[in-house]
């Protein structure tokens, strides 16, 4: 049955009941009022007269007040006939009274009229008794009808009272156990109710939604399991070694390759602190060392492992990871990743670049040497006199030779360089002689274009450490580049500083300039700012940075474009 009928019929029938129960009571108790009333109105007040009518015959008849007394309570009397019998006695005491008004002496007729009230009184007195019997009874069948229906609706509030509150409370609680199971993720949890009612519904509809989770949330984990497991091969199969770290540094997985240079078991590594494994482990150590710095120091030397039966060179990288969690705003840190990308095959292309320019630049050098030597034969006047053509000719293949020496010098030293072999002669050194050294080199170039060299240095200026010769070298390059970007006929500004620990050589020129965005790439190896004069190499700054640091020292630019630059070169002094 629906709970909703349950409902109806249990209040209902409380209602009904309450409603009976008040009809019966109304209904006996109007009874009885009816009884008492009957008792009041009909033999009471006879009692009554009679009383009055005995009264008036005891005190004198012939007195015309009690005569009027008796005659008006007699009267009365007449109109409150309601018994049988009782009509036959009333006239019989009017007919005696009638006659005592005529012979108001005769005794026997003052008999005669007190039994006939005596009798009136006897009559009215039983039918009081019977009436009063017959309230009794009124009073004993309300009494048991009034209790009966009291009785039977006591019982339908017991019944009611014990099933109803449990039989609605009961389902809702199971319901509610079964809601937190499922919130709970136990969603294999099912209601049983038998009955057809409401809950019998809910239940149904219940289970239809925890199957439908189930189902969902199975095919939803095996989903995300398989594509765990295809991101896992995926990283395994990455020949780059790379290593997960969550935000406190607990490393969550490693790949094989990781596995294999680290020389580690993946049961030895994930779960465990990264700092722990770092103090068995020197590669992890020299890994995760920027992480526990927490400083933003980034080593961008590549790191040399033995791997692969030989020896590797990895580039190192490490990506923060930062996820927005569901429901929220903020971006949340979660963890690093390492990854170690294989350079190897680049740096042994690299070293065979390098060995091949050292090889062939070096080798160069001599037939270019036997060249120039050549040309100085020729000039000779002693070989024959050469006409102007041919002295054309042989100017040209002079500044060819000249140039092919200055590059095959400049990938010599750049050879140098790259296989850290450079030769550094770090002696007290005189900054006026090595600026005096350069100036002489560019004089003829500077010349040739007339630009004014404006030299001003300070005056006593101390000895600095440095390689002269390469520091010469570096102001060759600055100068060479300052008069070949500078227009004709304008001027290059050279000054010498002298400040608390070091001495600054500065270039200024009034040329092209270079953009802002050129600024820090024109001292990458082969770098040309585009658009710019094709004849160099594009090494020459390059070199000059690398002598200028080998030797504690610093290069820097500035430039506007259009406006000219500035190069600056630092050199410590002697302490
Ligand atoms: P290059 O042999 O090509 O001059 P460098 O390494 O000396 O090679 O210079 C790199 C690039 O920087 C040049 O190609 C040029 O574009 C730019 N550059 C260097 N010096 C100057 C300068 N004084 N004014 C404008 N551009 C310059």
């Amino acid at each position: 049955m629906k709970i909703k009928v349950k409902l109806t019929l249990g209040v209902g029938l409380l209602f009904l009941f309450i409603i009976l129960l008040s009809v019966l009571g109304t209904m006996y108790i109007n009874a009885l009022n009816k009884d008492t009333q009957n008792i009041l109105v009909a033999n009471y007040n006879t009692l009554d007269y009679s009383r009055n009518m005995l009264r008036a015959l005891d005190e004198d008849i012939t007195n015309p007040h009690s005569a009027t007394k008796f005659s008006a309570n007699l009267t009365k009397q007449q109109m409150n006939i309601t018994e049988i019998g009782e009509k036959e006695l009333t006239d019989k005491l009017f007919q005696d009274f009638s006659i005592l008004k005529n012979k108001p002496t005769d005794s026997l007729l003052y008999v005669s009229i007190r039994k006939d009230l005596t009798d009136i009184m006897l009559l009215n007195m039983q039918a009081i008794q019977r009436k009063s019997d017959v309230a009794k009874q009124t009073a004993t069948k309300a009494t048991w009808w009034i209790g009966l229906t009291g009785a039977f609706c006591f019982m339908i509030a017991f019944v009611l009272l014990i099933n109803l509150p449990g039989n609605i409370a009961n389902p809702i609680k199971v319901l509610t156990e079964s809601i937190k199971q499922i919130a709970e993720k136990n969603y294999d949890k099912r209601v049983h109710f038998e009955s057809h009612n409401e809950f019998g519904e809910l239940a149904q509809a219940f289970n239809v939604m925890a199957k439908k989770l189930e189902e969902y949330n199975s095919s939803s984990l095996s989903k995300i399991m398989f594509q765990k497991k295809r991101i896992e091969t995926l990283i395994n199969n990455l020949h780059d070694p790379i290593i997960g770290l969550d935000e406190k540094n607990m490393i969550l997985f490693a790949n094989d390759g990781a596995l294999k240079i680290l020389g580690v078991k993946t049961e030895d590594l994930t779960g465990k602190l990264a700092q722990d494994i770092a103090v068995r482990n020197d590669l992890m150590r020299s890994l995760v060392q920027e992480l526990m710095a927490k400083e933003n120091k980034h080593d961008k030397n590549p790191l040399k492992i033995y791997a692969d039966n030989k020896e590797s060179y990895f580039e190192k990288e490490i990506i923060p990871i930062s996820i927005i969690p569901t429901g929220e705003k903020e971006q949340k840190h979660i963890g690093h990743f390492i990854v170690l990308r294989n350079i190897t095959p680049f740096k042994e292309l690299d070293f065979a670049k390098t060995n091949f320019i050292a090889t062939i630049s070096h080798e160069l050098k001599t037939p270019i040497s036997a060249i120039k030597a050549s040309l100085q034969l020729l000039e000779n006047k002693g070989t024959g006199i050469l006409n102007e053509e041919q002295k054309q000719l042989t100017e040209s293949i002079k500044e060819d030779s000249n140039r092919l020496l200055k590059i095959t010098s400049e990938l010599l030293n750049l050879s140098q360089v790259e296989t850290g072999n450079i030769q550094l002669n770090i002696q007290p050194s005189d900054p006026s002689q090595i600026l005096q050294y350069a100036l002489e080199a560019v004089r003829i170039p500077a010349e040739q274009k007339s630009i004014t060299l404006n030299v001003s240095a300070d005056e006593n200026l101390p000895p600095i450490k440095a390689d002269s010769e390469k520091a010469a070298w570096v102001l060759i390059n600055l100068l060479t580049n300052a008069i070949r970007y500078s227009p004709e006929k304008s001027q290059v500004i050279i000054k010498i500083k002298n400040e608390t620990d070091n001495v600054l050589f500065s270039v200024k020129d009034f040329g092209q300039g270079i953009e802002s965005k050129y600024k820090d790439k024109i001292f990458m190896r082969y770098f040309q700012v585009p658009g710019s004069s094709r004849s160099g190499t594009g090494l020459g700054l390059a070199i000059s940075k690398e002598f200028i640091e080998a030797q504690g020292g610093q290069i820097s630019v500035e430039s506007e474009l259009g406006e000219g630059s500035t190069f600056t070169l630092m050199l410590n002094k002697v302490s």
